[in-house]
C-alpha cells in the first residue's frame, strides 16, 4: 500500500519494494504504526535504515554505498541534467570506491588517467621555489587518479543507482528534517513523507539537514575566485597535470582524454570577471600565454563557469541522527584535487559503519555509530582543511620569511625521494587517518585495495 500510495505521488522512474516495519524493527513502534505521517495530512509514511539527502555527486555516492552495504535507502534528490562543465581529478581510493560499486566500469573509458603532476612557481617574485615534478611511477602506481567530466561521473553514477537494489529514488526536494529520539521525519516539498533511522545530509553548503542536527558552521571567504574552462591543445599533455603558481592563486591544467584538458584558474574575483568576459579567443591567448605554450595553440570549448571561493567547517560530522558528507560538511577552495575526494571517503565511512550497525542489530543512527563517524571523518577533513589552507595562505603572502619557508619546503621536496614519496602518498590519501571499522568491508580506503601497479601489489605482499 506504502509502495502504491508513493509511486502515485511521485511517479519516479525506479522504485524498490519497501516494507512497512524491518526485520529487528524500529524500537518505537509509535513511528511506525499504522504507517501514517504524524501530520495531519495522514500521507503515507515508508520507513528505510538511511534517507540520503541530495544528489549531487557526494550524495549519488552515499545512497549507492549505503544500498551496496545492505541499508534500505532513500535518496531524496531532484532529477536534474547537471549543470556546469567542471571535471573532478579523482585520487587514489576514490577509484577504488567507484570500481567497487560498479561505478567506474561506466564512465571510465572518458576519463584520462593523471600520471604526472608538476608544480611550477610563476609568482615571478625574487624567492622562487624549483620546479617540483611528482610521477606516480616513483610511488609504483599506475596513476595517481583519473580526471572525468562531472557530467559523466554523474550519469554512470545515476546509472548505477536506478539498477541498485534496496534503494529508492524519491524525486523532491526535503523540505522539512525533523529528527527525534527513534526516527528522522522528512517531508519534501512535492508532498512526501517518510521515515529513516539515520539521514545523511548530502545537500551541499546550504544543508538543511546540517541546521536540523543543530550543527553550526564556520565560514571564511577568500579574496579568490575560480574561472572553469575546457581546451583543446595542439601538443599533447602526456597525462601529466600541470598547476602554474601566480600570487593569486593556481592555474591548473588538467588531462581529459585525447588533447584535451580542462582549466581551474583561480585569482582575485576582478580578475576571474574579466576573464570570463573574453572572447573564445581572446581566453585561448591569455591561457596560452599563462601556460607557457606548453601544450601548444589552444582552442577554448564551449561553457565556462565561476565560483566564489570560501572555506566552510561544521562544529561537528554529526548530531541528532543526521551525519553530514560532501559539502555540506566541507568546503575546500579548489587546491590539490581534494574535495570530491573528501566526499567520497565520507560516503564509504558512513556505508561501513551502517552495515555494521546492522549487521550487529545496532541502530544505525544511534548515538555510538554516530560518534564513530565523527571520530573517522574529524581528523581527515580537519587535517585536509588546514594543509589546503596553508598551501594557499602561502602561496598568496607578500612576506618574505613565508615566500623563502615555501621556497625551501618545495625545494626539499624536490630534492629528497623519501620526502617527494611521502607527500604523493600523503596526497592521496592520509596514512593514519581514523577507520571506522577495525575490519572494514569497503576495500577502496582500507589501504588492501589491489589497485596498484604490479609491482605495487607485490610489495604489499
Ligand atoms: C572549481 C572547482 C574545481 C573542483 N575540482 C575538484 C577536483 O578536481 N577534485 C575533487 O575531489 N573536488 C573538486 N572540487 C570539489 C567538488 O566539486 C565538490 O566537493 C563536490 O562537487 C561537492 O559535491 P556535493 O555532492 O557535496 O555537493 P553539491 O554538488 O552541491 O550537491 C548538493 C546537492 O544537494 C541538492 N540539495 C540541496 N538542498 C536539498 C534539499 N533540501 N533536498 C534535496 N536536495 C537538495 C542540491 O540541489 C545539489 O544537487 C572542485 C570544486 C570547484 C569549485
Amino acid at each position: 500500500m506504502v509502495v502504491a500510495a508513493l509511486r502515485r505521488a511521485s511517479g519516479r522512474e525506479r522504485l524498490q519494494p519497501v516494507p512497512a516495519t524491518f526485520a529487528g524493527g524500529l524500537e518505537n513502534g509509535a513511528a511506525n504504526g499504522d504507517c501514517r505521517s504524524m501530520n495531519e495530512s495522514a500521507k503515507p509514511v515508508a520507513i528505510f535504515d538511511v534517507a540520503v539527502v541530495g544528489g549531487g555527486p557526494a550524495g549519488l555516492a552515499a545512497a549507492i554505498a549505503l544500498s551496496h552495504a545492505g541499508a534500505r535507502t532513500a535518496l531524496i534528490a531532484r532529477r536534474v541534467g547537471y549543470g556546469d562543465n567542471r571535471t573532478t581529478a579523482l585520487l587514489g581510493g576514490s577509484i577504488d570506491l567507484l570500481r567497487e560499486l560498479d561505478v567506474w566500469p561506466r564512465c571510465e573509458a572518458d576519463a584520462a588517467p593523471l600520471r604526472v603532476m608538476r608544480l611550477v612557481d610563476d609568482t615571478g617574485r625574487l624567492i622562487r621555489a624549483p620546479e617540483v615534478r611528482f610521477s606516480a611511477a616513483e610511488i609504483g602506481r599506475d596513476a595517481f587518479g583519473y580526471n572525468i567530466a562531472n557530467r559523466t561521473l554523474m550519469a554512470a553514477m545515476e546509472a548505477r543507482a536506478a539498477e541498485a537494489e534496496n534503494l529508492t529514488w524519491i524525486d523532491g526536494e526535503a523540505e522539512q528534517v525533523t529528527p527525534d529520539d527513534t526516527v528522522v521525519t522528512i517531508t519534501t516539498r512535492q508532498g512526501e513523507t517518510l521515515t529513516a533511522r539515520l539521514a545523511v545530509g548530502a545537500d551541499g553548503r546550504q544543508s538543511l539537514c546540517r541546521k536540523a542536527a543543530g550543527i553550526g558552521i564556520t565560514r571564511r571567504a577568500l579574496d579568490q575566485a575560480a574561472l572553469t574552462f575546457n581546451v583543446a591543445h595542439s601538443r599533447p599533455h602526456r597525462n601529466t597535470s600541470t598547476e602554474f603558481h601566480t600570487p593569486h592563486g593556481p592555474c591548473v591544467f588538467v588531462p581529459l582524454p585525447g588533447d584535451r584538458s580542462s582549466v581551474v584558474w583561480v585569482a582575485s574575483p576582478k580578475e576571474v570577471e574579466r576573464l570570463a568576459a573574453l572572447s573564445d579567443g581572446e581566453l585561448a591567448e591569455v591561457a596560452e600565454r599563462r601556460s607557457h605554450s606548453i601544450l601548444g595553440r589552444l582552442e577554448v570549448g564551449q561553457g565556462r563557469n565561476q565560483f566564489p571561493l570560501g572555506i566552510e567547517r561544521p562544529a561537528r560530522f554529526a548530531g541528532n541522527r543526521i551525519v553530514l558528507v560532501g559539502e555540506s560538511a566541507h568546503v575546500l577552495p579548489p587546491i590539490g584535487a581534494q574535495g570530491l575526494n573528501l566526499g567520497l571517503r565520507d560516503a564509504s565511512d558512513i556505508a561501513e559503519i551502517v552495515r555494521d550497525a546492522l549487521s550487529s542489530g545496532e541502530d544505525p543512527g544511534s548515538s555510538p555509530a554516530l560518534a564513530r563517524f565523527e571520530t573517522a571523518r574529524r581528523s581527515d577533513v580537519l587535517s585536509r582543511t588546514f594543509a589546503i589552507d596553508m598551501a594557499n595562505r602561502s602561496l598568496l603572502s607578500d612576506f618574505l620569511p613565508i615566500q623563502t619557508a615555501r621556497a625551501l619546503g618545495l625545494h626539499a621536496i624536490s630534492k629528497v625521494g623519501p620526502l617527494r614519496r611521502l607527500a604523493m602518498r600523503e596526497g592521496l590519501a592520509p596514512s593514519w587517518r581514523q577507520r571506522p571499522h577495525r575490519e572494514p568491508r569497503f576495500r577502496a580506503f582500507s589501504g588492501e585495495a589491489d589497485t596498484g601497479s604490479p609491482q605495487e601489489n607485490a610489495s604489499k605482499q
